[in-house]
């Protein structure tokens, strides 16, 4: 997915963009990348690569060359960033997140008008210089930023930055968060708001869809107001986002822990213990536990000391590997237990099936997966889910495609939980990964623990539901 994070202070601002953009390393795995902006109007920037190492442990050594009160800063699933671009607005620096579905379309329009492309680097066009080069289409910055938001269709949120100090834009139907922080002398905006308290930021403004806010060193004004439409991904509360972060100001651990009580509360299994695949079913595990009425105990844990989080190695048999060997279960603990543990989605399966495996292996004697969301029946279109790229990598719609046909597409009966095709097919998935029993939450508990009315959510992943483009 990716995550942004902006700064613009009295005081040299490299130390706080380095660790607020940090704070966004568990949002993408494959770049990362910095630029400050100095009086002169001179930029310093860096890229690299978080294919094998941490975002700090990369950027250390270009930390003396940075300079200036102002920086972006970005952690992306995609290509690299920041780019930098010298237009008749002047210099300026743009970081992306999201999804433009319409690249090719949006290409070859700035080339029919005499625009070039540089930023090759992946063999195919950098859909944040298509960015950049949409703005240098306007007559100033906030007219060039209209332009983005009127032309891209998926979703794209993104900061400038500029001698005027940096713009936030929130995508058009906010798929992503944008949130700005203040601090005595500084202004930070940001995609995950557990950036801010370590560097003495408060939370001050969450942008609404579509809104502009020009942040200086003493203030952020409001450049375009919000949209009426919100389409914020639902998905941020179950797997992206940060326990300590609030996105439209509703915290991730309290979401994730109701998704928990709310299951727990109603599930009529025996069973001894609750437990997460961690990290991201933890909240969920404790929440179920409390609605339980069951002790949460630590049946599998991450090994942080040396696997503090999830690289993306290029080959599948090193990332399951990796997979296998960050997780250690607790044997003493699974001996003949009865134990449900939550996790935050299925996609493939495969690497539930393989914990499963090895936790009969270590002795327990049930295996109870409980899901925080519903099934994942269609591939996400608007911000890089990457977990999913095709149809039919989601384990439920390999099922369906078989029980019905490959190009079968009326999925509303395998979309209601109440449904028959619904009960089969989870249990079909229950069978394949080899549990004792599987439930998922359903649509109606994910959007009463989220707390926002269901059209302010996009659940496209689960219902097919979608608007926008
Ligand atoms: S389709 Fe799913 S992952 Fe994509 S924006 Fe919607 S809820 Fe999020």
């Amino acid at each position: 997915m990716g995550g942004i994070f902006g700064v613009i202070s009295k005081q040299k601002c490299i130390s706080d963009l380095y660790y607020g953009t940090d704070y966004h390393s568990h949002l993408g795995t494959r770049m990362g990348g910095l630029v400050t902006l100095n009086q002169e109007g001179g930029f310093a920037r860096a890229i690299h690569s978080l294919g094998n190492a941490q975002f700090r442990s990369k950027f250390e050594e270009d930390l003396p060359k940075f300079e200036g009160n102002s920086g972006i800063g970005v952690i992306s699933d995609t290509d690299p960033q920041p780019i930098i671009m010298n237009s008749h607005l002047g210099k300026f620096a743009v970081v992306t997140v999201g999804k433009i579905n319409n690249i090719a379309e949006l290409e070859k329009e700035l080339l029919d008008a005499g625009k070039s492309f540089t930023e090759l680097s992946s063999g195919h066009t950098n859909p944040t210089e298509v960015v950049a080069l949409l703005i240098s289409t306007g007559k100033t910055f906030s007219d060039g930023i209209e332009i983005v938001k009127q032309k891209i269709k998926g979703s794209c949120s993104f900061l400038v930055l500029t001698l005027d100090g940096i713009y936030a834009c929130r995508d058009r139907y906010g798929r992503t968060p944008l949130v700005t922080g203040k601090k005595d002398g500084a202004w930070a905006v940001c995609t995950e708001t557990c950036s801010l308290p370590n560097l003495g930021f408060e939370a001050e403004h969450f942008l609404g869809p579509g809104e502009v806010r020009l942040l200086s060193e003493d203030k952020a004004e409001q450049i375009a107001p919000e949209g009426e439409k919100l389409q914020i991904c639902s998905f941020l509360w179950i797997y992206y986002g940060y326990p300590t972060s609030c996105y439209e100001n509703i915290n991730v651990d309290d979401v994730r822990y109701y998704l928990g009580y709310y299951m727990g509360s109603r599930d009529k299994t025996q069973l001894d213990v609750s437990s997460a695949i961690p990290d991201s079913g933890t909240c969920m595990a404790i929440g179920y536990a409390s609605g339980k009425q069951i002790p949460y105990r630590c049946a599998v844990v991450k090994y942080t000391p040396s696997w503090p989080r999830s690289f993306t190695p290029p080959k599948q048999s090193i990332r399951d590997t990796v997979a296998k060997m960050k997780l250690i279960p607790n044997k003493v603990l699974l001996r003949e237990k009865r134990i449900a543990f939550c996790d935050d989605s299925i996609v493939r399966g495969t690497q539930l099936r393989d914990n499963a495996r090895v936790l009969y292996g270590y002795g327990a004697r049930e295996i109870h997966i409980r899901i925080s969301c519903p099934p994942l029946i269609f591939p996400c279109t608007f911000v890089n889910f990457s977990a999913s790229r095709t149809p039919t990598e989601l384990i439920a719609r390999r099922y369906i495609a078989e029980k019905e046909s490959p190009d079968f597409n009326d999925f509303q009966k395998y979309v209601d939980d109440k449904s028959e095709e619904h009960k089969e097919m989870v249990n079909y998935i229950k069978n394949e990964l080899k549990l004792t029993s599987l439930k998922y939450n359903t649509l109606d508990t994910l959007v009463k623990s989220i707390g926002l009315p269901k059209e302010r959510v996009c659940t496209h992943c689960f219902d097919g539901s979608s608007f926008g483009g």
